[in-house]
């Protein structure tokens, strides 16, 4: 399902970028360019975000959102002016859970939007990393082949957890001992050849490749 958010900005050329970019991202998304109507909307429909301007026609943003806080804890972010501290102190005083300052990189807005997602709906699936029927709990760490758990030394682990990452990237020795082993590493790169063979004996005894495949002259890779 995909999230619904609510932008209530004023600024039609900002509310219109703002729409494409988030339905790019595969966010649904409505505007309103009135404070009023933008409160209704709020208050009316289910959103999982409601980004909102300071600024707007008929009732201004503070108190739109603390009307909004009154009845519903919806995520809100406040879209406020630059240097204006008092906008910032007050929105989040008013019950914005964060705010974003014009003008801003729409990136910065889509990392604020997924961080705050991540604080609202930390979902069983934000921990944990599965490829084919390997399992692995970050939180716990844990590895579970099937049913089965798996003991991992913590370099073995690492290494898991970068292929799990990047799954379908073909990983280099040196991105490899970067990623697990460090950037001032004192060790040769053959390491990574050698965890990589104690990782696949521990997945998979008989077949080498199932997990982790040897992509000749360049690294490996876990291909799904
Ligand atoms: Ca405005």
């Amino acid at each position: 399902m995909n999230n619904r958010i609510l932008v209530i900005e004023d600024e039609a050329n900002l509310a219109r970028f703002i729409e494409l970019d988030l339905s790019h991202e595969g966010y649904e998304v409505q505007v309103s360019h009135d404070g009023r109507e933008g409160l209704e909307l709020a208050l009316s429909e289910e959103w999982d975000l409601i980004l909102l301007d300071v600024m707007l026609p008929s009732l201004n943003g503070m108190e739109v959102c603390r009307r909004i806080r009154a009845v519903k804890q919806t995520p809100i972010i406040m879209i406020t002016a630059r240097d204006s501290v008092f906008d910032r102190v007050m929105g989040l005083d008013n019950g914005a859970d964060d705010y974003i300052v014009k003008p801003f990189a729409i990136e910065e807005l889509l990392a604020r939007i997924r961080a705050l997602f991540r604080r609202v709906h930390p979902t069983a699936q934000e921990h944990v990393l599965t490829f084919k029927d390997i399992t692995v709990d970050l939180n716990a760490r844990t590895v579970k082949k099937g049913d089965r758990f798996i003991e991992l030394t913590k370099r073995e682990y690492d290494l898991l957890v970068t292929f799990l990452q990047n799954i379908n990237i073909v990983l280099t020795r040196d991105t490899l001992l970067n990623k697990v082993w460090g950037f001032d590493t004192e060790v040769e790169t053959n390491v990574v050849d050698v965890y990589v063979r104690y990782l696949r004996h521990k997945l998979d005894e008989n077949d080498k490749e199932r997990y982790i495949q040897t992509v000749r002259g360049a690294g490996y890779v876990m291909r799904s």
